[in-house]
């Protein structure tokens, strides 16, 4: 059994700035990462609002260079290493992965966030054929198709400006009649003329066959009248469920289950840090889950000074 300081559960953006910093501090750390290291920064194609890349960066290359960072520290990265469960031991923490035990006297959880699902028929039977959460994964097989992308805020808002260039008609299907996304996308958006936003309506179902999706239904929430939008992909951008499933019963989360924090990271259980998207906070940027993983790490080593 693996017997460290730290112990960091995921390696998007937060867990390798954790990494890094602990990494400096010296303490014997281990990242695990239940796929390969980047979360959902490597959905991104360009990410422009991360300080000291005038014109962007992509999601991988910048990801890259964060592991890279903490590679050179020495710090182990285990890669496609799920944690199954954690639990407290005298004043340890039994790490149980797919590959194995670890014990570590303080943990940082920086397990992220995934996209939040609809929950409407025709959603899972559709997932790959048509139904998609990354429109820089898959947006290649919609060449020249009518697509749309539901959600108002920055992630479908970008996702609608990643399609534009290769999809015919893009659909922006928003609740409301205002979007939430940043003040700059949504010029860009307005100026795209082939995309067209359709407010007030929300999709009931999807529809398709075993060739794929085909149509959506639509609800106007004003009028409660039903159409029928005819598509052959829908990008669904609706906002993030965080990763926090095991650790349910061990660090307090809000009814969503965002893990709570104070300003130093330190959830409800000593010695137990959260930094990044699963952390329950307003703002998720690739920059606010640098911070969050610095002030664990910092968090973290003084409560190792002091135990
Ligand atoms: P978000 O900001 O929470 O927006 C979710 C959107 O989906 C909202 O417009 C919401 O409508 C809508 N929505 C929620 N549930 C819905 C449902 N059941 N049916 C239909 N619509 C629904 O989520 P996000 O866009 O995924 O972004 C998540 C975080 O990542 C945010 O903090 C965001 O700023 C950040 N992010 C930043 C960037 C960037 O900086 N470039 C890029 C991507 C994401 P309402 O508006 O009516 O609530």
């Amino acid at each position: 059994m693996e017997r460290v300081d730290v112990v960091i559960i995921g390696a998007g953006p937060a867990g390798l700035t954790a990494g890094i910093y602990c990494g400096r501090a010296k303490v014997r750390t281990v990242v695990f990462e239940a796929l390969s290291a980047g979360g959902q920064a490597l959905m991104a194609g360009t990410i422009e609002n991360y300080p000291g890349f005038p014109g962007g960066i992509s999601g991988t290359e910048l990801i890259d260079r964060f592991k890279r960072q903490l590679l050179e520290l020495g710090v182990p990265l285990e890669e496609f290493v799920k944690v199954e469960a954690v639990e407290p031991k005298d004043d340890l923490f039994l790490i149980r992965t797919s590959k194995g035990q670890a014990e570590s006297r303080a943990l940082i959880i920086a397990t992220g966030a995934q996209p939040a699902r609809l929950g409407v028929p025709g959603e899972d039977r559709f997932v790959g054929q048509g139904v998609s959460f990354c429109a820089t994964c898959d947006g290649f097989f919609f060449k020249d198709r009518r697509v749309a992308v539901v959600g108002g805020g920055d992630r479908a808002v970008e996702e609608a400006l990643f399609l534009k260039n290769m999809a015919r008609e893009v659909f922006l299907i928003h609740r409301r009649d205002r979007l939430r996304a940043q003040r700059i996308l949504q010029e860009r958006l307005f100026k795209s003329p082939n995309v067209k936003p359709l407010w007030n309506h929300v999709v009931s179902e999807i529809k398709g066959d075993e060739t794929g999706v085909k149509a959506l239904e639509l609800l106007n929430t004003q009028s409660g009248s039903r159409t029928t939008l005819e598509v052959e992909g829908v990008f669904i951008a609706i906002g993030q469920q965080p990763s926090s499933e095991i650790f349910r019963g061990l660090v307090e989360m809000d009814p969503q289950g965002f893990i709570k924090t104070d300003a130093r990271g330190n959830t409800s259980r000593p010695g137990i840090f959260a930094a990044g998207d699963v952390r329950a906070k307003e703002l998720r940027q690739v920059s606010t889950a640098v911070g969050d993983g610095a002030i664990a790490a910092w968090s973290a080593t003084q409560y190792l000074e002091s135990s």
